[in-house]
């Protein structure tokens, strides 16, 4: 036998290719329909986008955006947030949680993380209001910078809810309004069964390719149970033009586009079978790591009790997270490291001043987690392949 037969064949961390090939003919003419309306921006699509999203999320409204990180803009532009604010938010996330905060002119606070879950902690939250805030004329400062605290911002990271049970008491307490950075986590539930965009003020979803709903493109959409809150964001998002051409507020083009919502909505209807596959690959994982007695070795993804996680990725802890990430790749196998760099030890932000040790959790997760191929295309083989190949590395 040569060695060419017994190569088998990659096993990416994500396999588009597949869905469209299931989903062909199903997309096409819903993307022939809109080429037919040539009606492109904000039509019909878009707004049965918004209905369906905003009730898929147990929300009252949906506000389309062009992505996800426009979504966060948008929800920090209609809450006001602007220079000499700041958000306290996590320090372990995608960039765009925190770029969003800075871009407005306003500063990210990072509290950290917990460390089995990898989302914000709430007691981090706490002990950074009680060690560096300050309560002066019904607003809570953040005594370091001066900044008033204007919001607290989430992130269901891995496709798990953050502990909003204990989250939004303190944000209510201190009458922050908070944004979830629900972009990963559509679908996903706490105990109880509310999902994510209905927890806090607003929330974010991206539909960016890689998102457990992904379009053909950017996109993303913001949820909000107030309508006034709701009408201010469609309004930020065609310049702040109301009625066109006239402009009370500065707002930006922030819109989703027909054509994204036309191919979203098609996907949409097998959300519920693809999420139920992800879940059946995660506790596939989890069972077959513990089989092999790696479940040592190896930190496997930590799930709150009663709260539904959507996998967008299956993330594990190794303490040898880079030889193993290389023996994968050796075996073909994508992984990705979600997230090398905390977003406290970003070089941009090194003029907040944060220093390696100050959010502890959040250096430690990046140094060894490691994200395995969970799509709801993978083969039975397939993640049998990737835990034999995590096994022999730790023989
Ligand atoms: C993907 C993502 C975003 C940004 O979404 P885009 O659609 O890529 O702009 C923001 N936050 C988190 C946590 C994400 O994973």
């Amino acid at each position: 036998m040569t060695q060419s037969t017994l190569v088998r064949p990659e096993i990416p961390l994500l396999d588009l290719k597949s869905q469209w090939r299931a989903l062909r003919d199903e997309i096409l003419p819903a993307i022939e329909a809109v080429c037919e309306s040539q009606h492109f921006i904000l039509g019909p699509n878009v707004a049965a986008l918004e209905r369906e999203i905003a009730d898929y999320s147990q929300s009252a409204h949906g506000i389309g955006t062009s992505s996800g990180t426009d979504a966060l803009l948008l929800a920090l532009m209609a809450l006001g947030v602007g220079p000499g604010d700041a958000v306290l938010t996590s320090p372990y996330s995608f960039f765009a949680t925190a770029g969003t905060i800075a871009r407005l002119g306003a500063r990210p606070v990072f509290c950290d993380i917990d460390a089995d879950t990898c989302n914000l902690s709430p007691a981090a939250v706490r002990a950074t209001i009680e060690r560096d805030c300050e309560r002066r004329d019904g607003a809570l400062w953040h005594r370091p910078s001066g900044a008033r605290i204007r919001a607290l911002m989430p992130v269901h990271l891995y496709g798990q809810c953050a502990d909003m049970d204990a989250l939004a008491p303190i944000a209510a307490e201190h009458e922050l309004p908070i944004i979830e950075d629900a972009a990963q986590a559509i679908g996903a539930e706490v105990a109880g069964g509310r999902r994510a965009g209905a927890l806090g003020t607003i929330g974010c979803f991206s539909f960016f390719p890689s998102k457990n709903l992904g379009a053909f493109g950017d996109a993303g959409l913001c949820t909000a149970a107030d309508p006034a809150l709701a009408e201010r964001m469609r309004v930020l998002r065609v310049h702040g033009g109301k009625p066109k051409y006239h402009h009370a507020v500065i707002g930006a083009n922030l819109r989703l586009d027909e054509l994204q919502a036309a191919v979203l909505r098609v996907k949409l209807r097998h959300l519920d079978a693809w999420t139920e596959a992800r879940r059946a690959n995660a506790a596939r994982y989890d069972a077959a790591f513990r089989a092999a007695g790696l479940d040592g070795a190896i930190g496997l993804p930590a799930v709150r009790d009663g709260y539904r996680h959507v996998f967008n990725q299956y993330v594990i802890r190794s303490p040898r997270r880079d030889a193993l990430r290389a023996h994968l790749a050796a075996e073909r196998i994508g992984t990705e490291v979600y997230y090398p760099v905390p977003l406290h030890l970003q070089a941009c932000f090194a003029p907040l001043g944060y220093a390696p040790g100050d959010c502890p959790q959040a250096e430690a997760a990046a140094n060894c987690t490691l994200a395995l191929p969970v799509h709801p295309d993978l083969e039975p083989e397939q993640l049998q392949a990737v835990v034999d190949a995590v096994a022999a590395f730790h023989e």
